[in-house]
């Protein structure tokens, strides 16, 4: 059965898409910065994206292994506000920076040798929000980060296209999670359920794309 690696597997989306994966019978490699989730057909694995000893440690774990799949979920959004929002500090702009850009770039690098094994697909979990042809004010620390992931996504779709690793990017929705908020437009099952379905689907001749969870290209 395929594997798939996931990060932020803890709680939210991440979870969610981790359960739907295991429950049709891949392996999932769950991961999390404490409290990895267990369950049949989970491998946990603490994994704090942000953190150069745990990402060598995710390295050797998977030395030798091949991964069909890796899923970057892990997110930060720190500072919802207009520019006077105080939330916006330097030290939140390098907390934000090292998950959603870094973290993602990271833990990609530590996984490609297993990923080569199995020319395997890259899914990171980026946002509309991040998409400059939809800016909005506001949010702006986050925005800027998923920019760059996204970003960060299609560049690496072209050198890795080549040796036939597709790399995507998705938006999830607007989804009742811890970051989403209990007034969110769609559950974690709609948006698993969705994003699986794009994972299936992704190849290296549709990669490169930023794709709403039920499919429609988001220009970024
Ligand atoms: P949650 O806030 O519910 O969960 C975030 C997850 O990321 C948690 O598992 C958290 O772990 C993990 N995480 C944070 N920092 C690190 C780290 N340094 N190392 C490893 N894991 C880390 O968010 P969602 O489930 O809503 O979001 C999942 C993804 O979807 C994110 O990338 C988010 O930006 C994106 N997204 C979400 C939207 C929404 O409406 N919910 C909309 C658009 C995009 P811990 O429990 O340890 O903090």
């Amino acid at each position: 059965m395929p594997t798939t690696l996931i990060t932020g597997a803890n709680r939210g989306i991440g979870l969610e898409i981790s359960r739907r994966l295991a429950a049709r019978g891949d392996n999932v490699l769950a991961c999390a910065r404490a409290h990895p989730p267990t369950g049949e057909r989970f491998e946990p694995v603490e994994l704090d994206v942000t953190m150069e000893d745990s990402l060598a440690a995710l390295s050797t774990r998977l030395d030798g292994r091949a991964l069909d799949l890796l899923v970057c979920n892990a997110g930060r959004l720190i500072g919802r506000g207009g520019v006077d929002d105080p939330a916006y500090s330097a030290e939140a702009f390098a907390e934000v920076l090292a998950v959603n850009v870094t973290g993602v770039f990271m833990t990609i690098r530590a996984c490609l040798p297993a990923l080569r094994r199995a020319k395997g697909r890259i899914a990171v979990i980026s946002s509309q929000m991040g998409s400059s042809a939809r800016a909005k004010g506001a949010a702006y620390l986050y925005r800027a980060s998923k920019a760059a992931a996204t970003n960060l996504s299609v560049s690496l779709s072209k050198e890795l296209g080549d040796e036939g690793i597709a790399v995507g990017a998705y938006h999830p929705g607007w989804v009742r999670t811890d970051m989403g908020g209990g007034g969110a437009a769609i559950s974690v099952e709609e948006s698993a359920a969705g994003l699986i379905a794009r994972f299936d689907e992704l190849n290296v001749a549709n990669a490169g794309r930023l794709l709403f969870y039920s499919g429609e290209e988001i220009p970024f």
